[in-house]
């Protein structure tokens, strides 16, 4: 994976990993790798660990109730995550960034890639286009790369489930 300039992919895979768990090492490694990391080292349920602390921290960005508090915690995170960024082609297609150490276990290449990536793109695209589903019994997280950035479901299905429900509700008053 490489970190395009609004952190998308990272961005997207902190929220598919908070919305549901790894349950074990090699679950951890095939959703990495899916989401296009390239995988340095054995994944050890350290690092599922790690990983799991590293969301807790992400879910209070993603709730935070405003842009100075948001910006805050991934400062703080920033922080802890951060090396000074470095010019790489370990994986022999192409030259990137990399925001972190050589040969971290993978919990510490989630925290920095997370951070960095949240940081992108909430700087590159918005501060408000992190949250969760607008559904009230849906928690789902996403973050908003619609053009306009007024995405507030996490999915059509959940945007016409609260379409209807006004729709009833209205009918009933
Ligand atoms: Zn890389
Ligand atoms: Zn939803």
């Amino acid at each position: 994976m490489h970190l395009n300039p609004y952190g998308e992919d990272a961005v997207n895979l902190a929220a598919d990993l908070a919305n549901r768990r790894p349950a074990s090492a090699e679950e951890l490694a095939d959703r990495c790798r899916s989401a296009g990391l390239v995988l340095e080292s054995p994944v050890t349920s350290q690092d599922v660990d790690r990983v799991c602390a590293v969301l807790d921290e992400w879910e209070k960005v993603v709730d935070a109730v405003d842009e100075h508090e948001r910006a805050d915690l991934v400062n703080r995170m920033l922080v802890a995550a951060a090396a000074y960024p470095r010019l790489t082609d370990h994986a022999g297609h192409g030259w990137h960034l990399h925001y972190r150490d050589d040969r971290q276990p993978l919990g510490s290449v989630l925290f920095s890639l997370i951070s960095v990536g949240t940081a992108l793109h909430l700087a590159g695209r918005g501060m408000h286009r992190l949250r969760r589903c607008a559904l009230a019994e849906c928690a789902t997280i996403f973050a908003d790369t619609s053009r306009t950035g007024r995405q507030r479901y996490c999915s059509p299905r959940c945007a016409n489930c609260d379409a209807v429900r006004r729709h009833r509700a209205r009918a009933t008053a």
